[in-house]
Protein backbone atom coordinates (compact mmCIF):
# COMPACT_ATOMS: atom_id res chain seq x y z
CA UNK A 1 0.00 0.00 0.00
CA UNK A 2 1.54 3.17 -1.20
CA UNK A 3 2.17 5.93 1.75
CA UNK A 4 0.74 9.84 1.39
CA UNK A 5 3.43 11.81 0.69
CA UNK A 6 3.10 13.54 3.83
CA UNK A 7 5.94 15.80 5.26
CA UNK A 8 6.36 16.65 8.91
CA UNK A 9 4.60 19.90 8.96
CA UNK A 10 1.19 17.83 7.90
CA UNK A 11 2.35 15.27 11.13
CA UNK A 12 1.45 19.06 13.05
CA UNK A 13 4.54 18.87 14.81
CA UNK A 14 5.06 21.86 16.92
CA UNK A 15 7.64 24.74 15.90
CA UNK A 16 10.55 23.26 18.23
CA UNK A 17 10.21 19.66 16.62
CA UNK A 18 10.10 21.06 13.15
CA UNK A 19 13.58 22.85 13.68
CA UNK A 20 14.95 20.11 15.67
CA UNK A 21 13.66 17.61 12.64
CA UNK A 22 15.18 20.45 9.95
CA UNK A 23 18.85 20.18 11.77
CA UNK A 24 18.92 16.74 11.93
CA UNK A 25 18.50 16.61 8.14
CA UNK A 26 15.55 14.68 8.00
CA UNK A 27 13.92 15.82 4.86
CA UNK A 28 10.43 13.84 5.06
CA UNK A 29 9.24 11.58 7.80
CA UNK A 30 10.10 7.78 6.96
CA UNK A 31 6.91 5.24 6.42
CA UNK A 32 6.88 4.32 9.81
CA UNK A 33 7.05 7.72 11.29
CA UNK A 34 4.09 8.61 8.71
CA UNK A 35 1.89 5.95 9.79
CA UNK A 36 2.77 6.21 14.05
CA UNK A 37 3.39 9.57 15.06
CA UNK A 38 -0.25 10.98 13.77
CA UNK A 39 -2.10 7.46 16.28
CA UNK A 40 0.74 8.70 18.95
CA UNK A 41 -0.58 11.85 19.06
CA UNK A 42 -3.98 10.88 18.73
CA UNK A 43 -3.72 9.29 22.44
CA UNK A 44 -4.33 5.42 21.15
CA UNK A 45 -1.86 2.21 22.37
CA UNK A 46 0.02 1.33 19.19
CA UNK A 47 2.21 -1.44 18.47
CA UNK A 48 4.58 -0.40 16.27
CA UNK A 49 6.17 -2.90 14.15
CA UNK A 50 9.22 -1.75 11.52
CA UNK A 51 12.28 -2.97 10.69
CA UNK A 52 15.55 -1.33 12.84
CA UNK A 53 16.64 1.51 11.12
CA UNK A 54 13.72 2.59 9.79
CA UNK A 55 13.44 5.50 11.56
CA UNK A 56 11.43 4.06 14.64
CA UNK A 57 12.79 5.97 17.69
CA UNK A 58 11.66 9.31 16.42
CA UNK A 59 8.47 7.97 15.39
CA UNK A 60 7.86 7.34 19.01
CA UNK A 61 10.01 10.41 20.45
CA UNK A 62 8.72 13.45 18.01
CA UNK A 63 4.33 12.71 19.21
CA UNK A 64 5.73 11.96 22.94
CA UNK A 65 7.65 15.58 22.84
CA UNK A 66 4.46 17.00 21.55
CA UNK A 67 2.53 15.62 23.76
CA UNK A 68 4.76 16.41 26.85
CA UNK A 69 4.85 19.85 25.37
CA UNK A 70 7.10 21.94 27.84
CA UNK A 71 8.93 21.06 31.96
CA UNK A 72 6.15 20.23 34.07
CA UNK A 73 6.60 19.38 38.26
CA UNK A 74 9.35 17.23 39.39
CA UNK A 75 8.09 13.58 38.44
CA UNK A 76 8.57 11.75 35.61
CA UNK A 77 5.51 11.61 32.50
CA UNK A 78 6.78 9.32 30.20
CA UNK A 79 8.59 6.27 30.53
CA UNK A 80 10.77 4.19 27.70
CA UNK A 81 11.97 1.10 28.41
CA UNK A 82 15.28 -0.22 26.14
CA UNK A 83 16.86 -3.96 26.71
CA UNK A 84 20.23 -2.83 27.11
CA UNK A 85 22.13 0.14 28.32
CA UNK A 86 22.93 0.84 24.86
CA UNK A 87 20.10 1.31 23.79
CA UNK A 88 19.38 3.86 26.22
CA UNK A 89 22.31 5.81 25.43
CA UNK A 90 21.09 5.67 22.09
CA UNK A 91 17.22 6.75 22.53
CA UNK A 92 18.66 9.36 24.68
CA UNK A 93 20.91 10.62 22.04
CA UNK A 94 17.97 10.82 20.01
CA UNK A 95 15.99 12.55 22.50
CA UNK A 96 18.84 15.06 22.88
CA UNK A 97 19.05 16.26 19.55
CA UNK A 98 15.07 16.06 19.43
CA UNK A 99 14.19 17.58 22.03
CA UNK A 100 16.77 20.75 21.72
CA UNK A 101 14.54 23.76 21.67
CA UNK A 102 12.02 22.62 24.31
CA UNK A 103 12.80 22.62 27.78
CA UNK A 104 11.65 18.95 28.58
CA UNK A 105 14.20 17.14 30.89
CA UNK A 106 15.20 13.86 31.06
CA UNK A 107 17.26 11.12 32.48
CA UNK A 108 18.92 7.72 31.68
CA UNK A 109 18.62 5.07 33.75
CA UNK A 110 21.00 2.03 33.56
CA UNK A 111 23.27 -0.29 35.57
CA UNK A 112 26.51 -1.31 35.19
CA UNK A 113 27.93 2.51 36.73
CA UNK A 114 27.38 3.74 40.39
CA UNK A 115 23.62 4.78 40.96
CA UNK A 116 24.36 8.37 42.64
CA UNK A 117 24.46 10.80 38.78
CA UNK A 118 21.49 9.18 37.82
CA UNK A 119 19.60 10.03 40.98
CA UNK A 120 20.64 13.33 41.48
CA UNK A 121 19.15 13.98 37.44
CA UNK A 122 15.92 12.48 38.69
CA UNK A 123 15.80 14.85 41.92
CA UNK A 124 16.21 17.59 39.65
CA UNK A 125 13.06 17.08 38.35
CA UNK A 126 12.59 14.96 35.27
CA UNK A 127 9.91 14.97 32.36
CA UNK A 128 10.67 11.71 30.84
CA UNK A 129 12.77 8.28 31.77
CA UNK A 130 14.50 5.94 29.61
CA UNK A 131 15.62 2.94 31.60
CA UNK A 132 16.66 -0.52 31.45
CA UNK A 133 14.34 -2.23 33.64
CA UNK A 134 16.70 -3.40 36.52
CA UNK A 135 17.89 -0.10 37.58
CA UNK A 136 14.51 0.96 37.19
CA UNK A 137 13.00 -0.99 39.54
CA UNK A 138 16.73 -0.73 41.38
CA UNK A 139 16.28 3.16 41.91
CA UNK A 140 12.54 2.33 42.88
CA UNK A 141 13.75 0.39 45.92
CA UNK A 142 15.64 2.65 46.85
CA UNK A 143 12.98 5.34 46.80
CA UNK A 144 13.82 7.94 44.94
CA UNK A 145 11.91 7.04 42.25
CA UNK A 146 7.76 8.06 41.71
CA UNK A 147 6.32 6.58 38.73
CA UNK A 148 2.41 6.93 39.72
CA UNK A 149 2.94 10.29 37.20
CA UNK A 150 4.38 8.23 34.35
CA UNK A 151 1.73 8.97 31.30
CA UNK A 152 3.05 7.51 28.45
CA UNK A 153 5.21 4.07 28.71
CA UNK A 154 7.03 3.22 25.68
CA UNK A 155 8.79 -0.30 25.33
CA UNK A 156 11.44 -0.23 22.92
CA UNK A 157 12.46 -3.65 21.18
CA UNK A 158 9.92 -5.46 23.28
CA UNK A 159 11.11 -8.63 21.15
CA UNK A 160 13.79 -8.07 22.77
CA UNK A 161 12.63 -7.82 26.08
CA UNK A 162 10.63 -10.64 26.10
CA UNK A 163 13.27 -12.68 24.68
CA UNK A 164 15.87 -11.76 27.57
CA UNK A 165 13.59 -12.82 30.36
CA UNK A 166 12.67 -9.29 31.64
CA UNK A 167 9.24 -10.50 31.92
CA UNK A 168 9.19 -10.54 35.66
CA UNK A 169 10.57 -7.27 35.70
CA UNK A 170 8.12 -5.57 33.06
CA UNK A 171 5.23 -7.28 35.25
CA UNK A 172 7.08 -5.61 38.86
CA UNK A 173 7.60 -2.51 36.90
CA UNK A 174 3.69 -2.35 35.33
CA UNK A 175 2.26 -2.61 39.02
CA UNK A 176 4.10 0.77 39.98
CA UNK A 177 2.25 2.61 37.27
CA UNK A 178 -1.03 4.34 37.12
CA UNK A 179 -3.39 2.41 35.61
CA UNK A 180 -4.47 5.18 32.62
CA UNK A 181 -1.06 5.62 30.69
CA UNK A 182 -0.52 5.15 26.82
CA UNK A 183 1.15 2.49 25.52
CA UNK A 184 3.43 2.43 22.53
CA UNK A 185 4.69 -1.28 21.99
CA UNK A 186 7.93 -1.06 19.70
CA UNK A 187 9.07 -4.15 17.44
CA UNK A 188 11.64 -4.86 14.88
CA UNK A 189 9.54 -8.88 15.16
CA UNK A 190 5.74 -9.71 15.30
CA UNK A 191 6.83 -12.60 17.41
CA UNK A 192 4.17 -14.70 19.30
CA UNK A 193 5.70 -13.37 22.55
CA UNK A 194 4.88 -9.39 21.28
CA UNK A 195 1.43 -10.47 19.72
CA UNK A 196 0.63 -11.94 23.49
CA UNK A 197 2.30 -9.06 24.97
CA UNK A 198 0.00 -6.98 23.04
CA UNK A 199 -2.99 -8.79 23.40
CA UNK A 200 -2.56 -8.33 27.50
CA UNK A 201 -1.41 -4.83 27.62
CA UNK A 202 -2.44 -2.66 25.09
CA UNK A 203 -6.36 -1.23 24.82
CA UNK A 204 -7.90 -1.23 21.63
CA UNK A 205 -4.54 -0.97 19.77
CA UNK A 206 -3.95 0.74 16.51
CA UNK A 207 -0.85 -0.87 14.47
CA UNK A 208 1.41 0.77 12.28
CA UNK A 209 3.19 -1.75 10.75
CA UNK A 210 5.35 -0.79 7.65
CA UNK A 211 6.31 -4.23 6.90
CA UNK A 212 6.03 -7.56 6.41
CA UNK A 213 7.51 -9.98 9.61
CA UNK A 214 10.67 -9.77 9.66
CA UNK A 215 11.68 -8.93 6.12
CA UNK A 216 15.35 -7.51 5.99
CA UNK A 217 15.82 -3.74 5.10
CA UNK A 218 15.69 -3.54 1.12
CA UNK A 219 19.36 -1.81 1.61
CA UNK A 220 20.79 -4.93 2.97
CA UNK A 221 22.64 -6.88 0.19
CA UNK A 222 23.15 -10.46 1.79
CA UNK A 223 25.14 -13.63 0.95
CA UNK A 224 26.60 -16.71 3.04
CA UNK A 225 29.71 -18.96 2.64
CA UNK A 226 29.78 -22.92 3.85
CA UNK A 227 32.63 -23.03 5.18
CA UNK A 228 34.08 -26.50 7.02
CA UNK A 229 35.60 -25.18 10.18
CA UNK A 230 36.52 -22.63 12.55
CA UNK A 231 40.08 -22.11 11.67
CA UNK A 232 39.02 -21.72 7.47
CA UNK A 233 36.13 -19.21 8.78
CA UNK A 234 39.16 -17.29 10.54
CA UNK A 235 40.84 -16.68 7.41
CA UNK A 236 38.35 -16.34 5.41
CA UNK A 237 37.54 -12.92 7.53
CA UNK A 238 41.08 -12.01 7.57
CA UNK A 239 41.05 -12.66 4.11
CA UNK A 240 37.58 -10.50 3.28
CA UNK A 241 39.33 -7.69 5.67
CA UNK A 242 42.02 -7.60 3.95
CA UNK A 243 40.48 -4.54 1.69
CA UNK A 244 39.80 -1.80 3.87
CA UNK A 245 38.24 0.72 1.03
CA UNK A 246 35.59 -1.66 1.04
CA UNK A 247 34.86 -3.29 4.44
CA UNK A 248 35.86 -0.02 5.60
CA UNK A 249 33.30 0.16 8.75
CA UNK A 250 32.53 -3.62 10.27
CA UNK A 251 30.80 -5.29 12.83
CA UNK A 252 31.44 -8.89 12.82
CA UNK A 253 28.97 -10.92 15.27
CA UNK A 254 30.11 -13.92 17.38
CA UNK A 255 27.74 -16.26 19.13
CA UNK A 256 29.55 -15.94 22.62
CA UNK A 257 31.77 -13.86 24.57
CA UNK A 258 34.73 -16.23 24.03
CA UNK A 259 34.53 -16.63 20.76
CA UNK A 260 34.54 -12.75 20.25
CA UNK A 261 37.75 -12.54 22.05
CA UNK A 262 39.09 -15.41 20.29
CA UNK A 263 38.41 -13.46 16.72
CA UNK A 264 39.59 -9.90 18.14
CA UNK A 265 42.57 -11.46 18.70
CA UNK A 266 43.03 -13.17 15.81
CA UNK A 267 42.16 -9.92 13.98
CA UNK A 268 44.44 -7.38 15.90
CA UNK A 269 47.31 -9.98 14.70
CA UNK A 270 46.09 -10.24 11.02
CA UNK A 271 44.32 -7.10 9.85
CA UNK A 272 44.95 -3.26 9.23
CA UNK A 273 43.12 -1.17 11.25
CA UNK A 274 42.08 -1.17 14.62
CA UNK A 275 39.92 -3.66 16.20
CA UNK A 276 37.79 -3.76 19.17
CA UNK A 277 35.08 -6.59 21.22
CA UNK A 278 32.32 -5.18 22.75
CA UNK A 279 30.49 -7.79 25.06
CA UNK A 280 28.83 -7.90 27.94
CA UNK A 281 32.02 -9.12 30.17
CA UNK A 282 33.45 -5.39 29.07
CA UNK A 283 33.13 -2.60 31.55
CA UNK A 284 30.62 0.52 30.65
CA UNK A 285 33.46 2.81 30.08
CA UNK A 286 35.24 0.56 27.81
CA UNK A 287 31.91 -0.88 25.46
CA UNK A 288 31.14 3.29 25.18
CA UNK A 289 34.72 3.97 24.53
CA UNK A 290 34.95 1.42 21.59
CA UNK A 291 31.24 2.30 20.28
CA UNK A 292 32.12 6.23 20.24
CA UNK A 293 35.33 4.76 18.36
CA UNK A 294 33.88 2.84 16.21
CA UNK A 295 31.19 5.63 15.33
CA UNK A 296 34.24 8.26 14.95
CA UNK A 297 35.36 5.66 12.28
CA UNK A 298 39.02 5.24 14.54
CA UNK A 299 37.87 1.56 15.07
CA UNK A 300 37.44 -0.04 11.43
CA UNK A 301 36.04 -3.48 13.30
CA UNK A 302 34.22 -4.41 15.75
CA UNK A 303 33.41 -7.58 16.98
CA UNK A 304 30.70 -8.06 19.03
CA UNK A 305 28.16 -10.63 20.83
CA UNK A 306 23.92 -10.04 20.23
CA UNK A 307 23.78 -8.64 23.79
CA UNK A 308 26.16 -6.08 23.50
CA UNK A 309 25.20 -5.12 20.06
CA UNK A 310 21.19 -4.79 20.31
CA UNK A 311 20.13 -1.81 18.88
CA UNK A 312 23.20 -0.07 18.06
CA UNK A 313 23.07 2.67 15.23
CA UNK A 314 25.86 3.32 13.53
CA UNK A 315 25.75 5.04 10.15
CA UNK A 316 27.04 3.84 7.16
CA UNK A 317 28.11 0.51 8.40
CA UNK A 318 29.73 -1.07 5.39
CA UNK A 319 28.89 -4.35 6.45
CA UNK A 320 27.93 -7.12 8.90
CA UNK A 321 29.62 -10.35 9.14
CA UNK A 322 27.95 -13.41 10.91
CA UNK A 323 31.18 -15.73 12.27
CA UNK A 324 28.74 -17.91 13.32
CA UNK A 325 24.81 -18.35 12.50
CA UNK A 326 22.51 -17.02 15.69
CA UNK A 327 20.41 -19.76 17.00
CA UNK A 328 17.69 -17.42 17.01
CA UNK A 329 16.45 -16.38 13.62
CA UNK A 330 15.41 -13.07 14.83
CA UNK A 331 18.61 -12.35 15.86
CA UNK A 332 19.69 -12.59 12.49
CA UNK A 333 17.43 -9.86 11.35
CA UNK A 334 18.67 -7.74 14.10
CA UNK A 335 22.37 -8.10 13.29
CA UNK A 336 21.92 -7.15 9.91
CA UNK A 337 19.68 -4.28 10.54
CA UNK A 338 22.92 -2.85 11.96
CA UNK A 339 23.94 -2.53 8.20
CA UNK A 340 21.77 -0.49 5.90
CA UNK A 341 20.25 2.07 7.88
CA UNK A 342 18.43 4.80 6.68
CA UNK A 343 19.01 5.37 3.09
CA UNK A 344 22.74 3.95 3.22
CA UNK A 345 23.40 0.78 1.36
CA UNK A 346 25.40 -2.59 3.12
CA UNK A 347 26.21 -6.09 3.13
CA UNK A 348 25.54 -8.90 5.47
CA UNK A 349 27.97 -12.24 5.03
CA UNK A 350 27.14 -15.07 6.73
CA UNK A 351 30.32 -17.89 7.39
CA UNK A 352 28.03 -21.26 7.95
CA UNK A 353 29.77 -24.74 8.64
CA UNK A 354 27.38 -27.65 7.90
CA UNK A 355 26.11 -27.72 11.45
CA UNK A 356 24.74 -24.10 10.91
CA UNK A 357 22.60 -24.28 8.15
CA UNK A 358 19.99 -25.79 10.24
CA UNK A 359 19.61 -22.24 11.42
CA UNK A 360 20.41 -20.67 8.05
CA UNK A 361 17.01 -22.67 7.05
CA UNK A 362 15.36 -20.85 10.13
CA UNK A 363 16.56 -17.63 9.43
CA UNK A 364 15.18 -18.20 5.38
CA UNK A 365 11.99 -19.29 6.67
CA UNK A 366 11.43 -15.91 8.95
CA UNK A 367 12.43 -13.78 6.44
CA UNK A 368 10.54 -15.89 3.90
CA UNK A 369 13.76 -15.39 1.53
CA UNK A 370 16.95 -17.29 0.74
CA UNK A 371 20.67 -16.07 1.61
CA UNK A 372 22.52 -16.51 -1.66
CA UNK A 373 25.35 -18.84 -1.42
CA UNK A 374 29.08 -18.10 -2.52
CA UNK A 375 31.62 -20.12 -3.66
CA UNK A 376 34.75 -19.45 -1.28
CA UNK A 377 36.86 -17.26 -2.80
CA UNK A 378 40.31 -18.10 -4.82
CA UNK A 379 43.48 -17.91 -2.72
CA UNK A 380 41.76 -18.92 1.12
CA UNK A 381 43.48 -21.17 3.23
CA UNK A 382 40.97 -23.85 3.78
CA UNK A 383 42.19 -25.74 7.59
CA UNK A 384 41.70 -29.30 7.80
CA UNK A 385 39.07 -30.09 10.23
CA UNK A 386 40.48 -31.51 14.00
CA UNK A 387 39.16 -34.52 15.45
CA UNK A 388 37.25 -33.04 18.09
CA UNK A 389 35.58 -30.22 15.90
CA UNK A 390 34.57 -33.15 13.04
CA UNK A 391 32.82 -34.66 16.30
CA UNK A 392 31.59 -31.46 17.47
CA UNK A 393 29.83 -30.65 14.10
CA UNK A 394 28.44 -34.16 13.78
CA UNK A 395 26.98 -34.33 17.17
CA UNK A 396 25.14 -31.08 16.33
CA UNK A 397 23.96 -32.69 13.07
CA UNK A 398 22.80 -35.35 15.09
CA UNK A 399 20.87 -33.44 17.63
CA UNK A 400 19.36 -31.28 14.70
CA UNK A 401 18.01 -34.49 12.74
CA UNK A 402 16.76 -35.71 16.02
CA UNK A 403 14.91 -32.59 17.11
CA UNK A 404 12.93 -32.77 13.60
CA UNK A 405 12.50 -36.25 13.59
CA UNK A 406 11.64 -37.33 17.39
CA UNK A 407 11.69 -41.08 15.88
CA UNK A 408 15.48 -40.62 14.81
CA UNK A 409 17.64 -42.55 17.48
CA UNK A 410 20.62 -40.75 17.03
CA UNK A 411 23.91 -42.02 15.85
CA UNK A 412 25.51 -41.22 19.12
CA UNK A 413 23.49 -42.20 21.40
CA UNK A 414 23.24 -45.28 20.15
CA UNK A 415 27.45 -45.38 19.85
CA UNK A 416 27.44 -43.76 23.39
CA UNK A 417 24.32 -46.97 24.64
CA UNK A 418 26.71 -49.09 23.10
CA UNK A 419 30.27 -48.07 24.86
CA UNK A 420 28.01 -48.32 28.05
CA UNK A 421 26.57 -51.86 27.49
CA UNK A 422 30.50 -52.80 26.85
CA UNK A 423 31.62 -51.34 30.09
CA UNK A 424 29.18 -53.15 32.01
CA UNK A 425 29.45 -56.65 30.17
CA UNK A 426 33.58 -56.17 31.15
CA UNK A 427 32.19 -55.50 34.77
CA UNK A 428 30.00 -58.49 34.66
P1 LIG B 1 16.15 4.10 14.19
O1 LIG B 1 15.32 3.16 13.38
O2 LIG B 1 15.35 4.94 15.11
O3 LIG B 1 17.31 3.41 14.85
O4 LIG B 1 16.81 5.16 13.15
C1 LIG B 1 17.77 4.82 12.20
C2 LIG B 1 18.48 6.02 11.64
O5 LIG B 1 17.61 6.79 10.81
C3 LIG B 1 18.98 6.99 12.70
O6 LIG B 1 20.31 7.32 12.38
C4 LIG B 1 18.09 8.18 12.59
O7 LIG B 1 18.77 9.38 12.94
C5 LIG B 1 17.73 8.18 11.11
N1 LIG B 1 16.41 8.79 10.84
C6 LIG B 1 15.32 8.80 11.61
N2 LIG B 1 14.30 9.47 11.02
C7 LIG B 1 14.77 9.87 9.82
C8 LIG B 1 14.19 10.62 8.73
N3 LIG B 1 12.94 11.05 8.78
N4 LIG B 1 14.98 10.87 7.65
C9 LIG B 1 16.27 10.41 7.60
N5 LIG B 1 16.87 9.72 8.59
C10 LIG B 1 16.14 9.43 9.69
Amino acid sequence: MMVPSLTFQDLKLSKPLLQAVQEMGYSAPTPIQKKAIPLILGGNDVLCIAQTGTGKTAAYLLPLLMKLNYATGTHPRALVLAPSKELVIQIAANLETLSAHTDLRYACLYGGIGPTQQIEAIKKGVDILVATPGRLLDLHHREVLYLRSIKHLVLDEADRLLDMGFSAQLGAIFELLPGKRQHLLCSATMSAKVEKMAEEFLEFPEKAITTPQATPVDTVQQQCYHVPNAATKANLLALLLADSVCFHKVIVFARTRKAAEKVTHFLQRKVEGEVRVMHANKGQNARINALNAFKEGTVRILVATDVAARGIDVIQVSHVINFEVPSLPEEYVHRIGRTGRATHTGAAITLASEAELFYLKKVEKLMRQKVPVVPLPAGLVVTATSFEEQQTILRAIDWQRQKEDPSYQGAFHKKKRFIIKKRHSKHK
